[in-house]
């Protein structure tokens, strides 16, 4: 067992925290009270060489590892959950998503813009009446020659707004739950398919969130991910790998609150002495420094075990591990966001302060991606083995 990352691993880490530093963190707040994507973000991100982070080269992307794109995902939460909510959308829900159920000829097409940054992902499962449960989607397809002719409602899409492809899930046979749900590529410049309102948010603000309308939109067969009435092989196989990773995003919140608290408890005094002389606050940051390290390791075990077990892998128990970091990492991030707030006192809880904008964000963590409740029934399934 080796805990160190290796130098390509530590190099991207440093890359992301520098471009971080300069393009992210001094625009945060703005990003935060305006509820506005940044202009000429992806744009940046592109130039960065994350855009398709886990993608094979022969499209564009850059063939790394899920670690790797956790490492992203946690430098750019540490200046902005936000940026790396939208960016994960992307990266991992569509294009890694992509470059593991698509066809070659649908590769080929959608994923060189997709790396590039030419063209924005997001994923579309989530409806008004089913988001736990999943297989209860109500949105049909219905087979029409060569196209299929798609109808229904998606809600809290990220990047919904502004993207170009969206990997879709429908009922192509309603009859048949789980077995009977179709997944495909779709173009969001087809017929048939709008916006029909952006959603305001407690947190995560600047990363568009959509409620997505689909009216006789039209959708070619030839972009059927994987094989109709098998979606549910394209959605489970996405599951572990997307639990793994947004853990990431908890691990960048809970750093982020830990140091900011460090500085503040070092540079605010009363009673004569920094807060940080306290035996209270220094329980504080001590507890907050042991839930991220217990987080880390459990964040970066079961992204290397999700990559493995992806890859066709075998033995690694990875369901409940997944949804484990997960689980543990969204709860850290809450409980170590609330404690940074805590430990700034009133200025925690101004908005000029970051850490309250760190704790709304952390919420998200528990509820997306599948919420809390059922990742404990995930672990809890697997261990008793029912
Ligand atoms: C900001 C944001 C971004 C999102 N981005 C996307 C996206 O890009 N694509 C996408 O498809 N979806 C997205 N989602 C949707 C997200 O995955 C769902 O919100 C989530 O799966 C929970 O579904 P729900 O909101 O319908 O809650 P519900 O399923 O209605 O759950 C309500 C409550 O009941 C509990 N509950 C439900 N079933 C059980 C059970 N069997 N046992 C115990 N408790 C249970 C839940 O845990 C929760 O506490 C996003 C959501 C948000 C808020």
């Amino acid at each position: 067992m080796d805990f160190r990352f290796s130098d390509q691993h530590v190099m991207l880490r440093e890359s992301v925290r520098n471009f971080a530093a300069k393009e992210i963190r001094p625009i945060a707040e703005e990003i935060d009270s305006e509820d506005e994507w940044p202009e000429g973000m992806w744009g940046k991100l592109a130039d960065l060489g994350v855009m398709g982070i886990t993608v094979d080269e022969e499209y564009g992307g850059a063939g790394a590892d899920l670690l790797s794109a956790v490492i992203v995902l946690e430098e750019l939460s540490k200046a902005s959950p936000s940026i790396a909510l939208s960016w994960g959308a992307h990266a991992n829900l569509c294009c890694n998503n992509l470059n593991h159920n698509a066809n070659a000829a649908q590769k080929k097409k959608y994923l060189p813009p997709l790396c590039s940054g030419k063209h924005i992902g997001a994923l579309g499962l989530t409806e008004p009446n089913a988001g736990s449960d999943a297989v209860n989607i109500q949105t049909v397809a219905v087979r029409n020659g060569d196209h299929y002719v798609v109808n229904g409602t998606k809600m809290f899409i990220t990047n919904g707004t502004i993207a170009n492809t969206v990997i879709l899930y429908t009922k192509t046979d309603r009859a048949m739950g789980a077995k009977g749900i179709t997944a495909f590529i779709l173009d969001t410049a087809s017929r048939g398919f709008s916006v029909s309102r952006k959603l305001k948010k407690y947190g995560h603000r600047g990363s568009p969130t959509a409620e997505l309308v689909f009216e006789d939109c039209r959708i070619p067969a030839e972009n059927v991910l994987g094989a109709e009435n098998r979606g549910i092989n394209v959605l489970m196989s996405g599951l572990d790998v997307e639990r793994a990773f947004y853990a990431g995003e908890s691990i960048g919140i809970a750093e982020a609150c830990l140091e900011l608290s460090v500085k503040y408890a070092k540079e605010r005094v009363q009673f004569g002495k920094p807060i940080g002389a306290f035996q209270l606050i220094q329980a504080k940051l001590a507890d907050m420094y042991t839930q991220l390290e217990a987080g880390k390791m459990l964040c970066y075990k079961a992204a290397v075990l999700a990559d493995q077990a992806a890859r066709g892998g075998k033995g690694t128990e990875i369901h409940k591990l997944s949804a484990a970091s997960i689980l543990f990492n969204a709860e850290m991030a809450s409980r170590v966001a609330d404690q940074a707030v805590q430990i700034h006192g009133g200025y925690g809880y101004m908005l000029e302060y970051p850490v309250q904008r760190f704790l709304r964000d952390a919420k998200l963590i528990e509820i997306g991606a599948g919420t809390s409740e059922i990742r404990r029934l995930i672990i809890a399934r697997e261990i008793l083995g029912i």
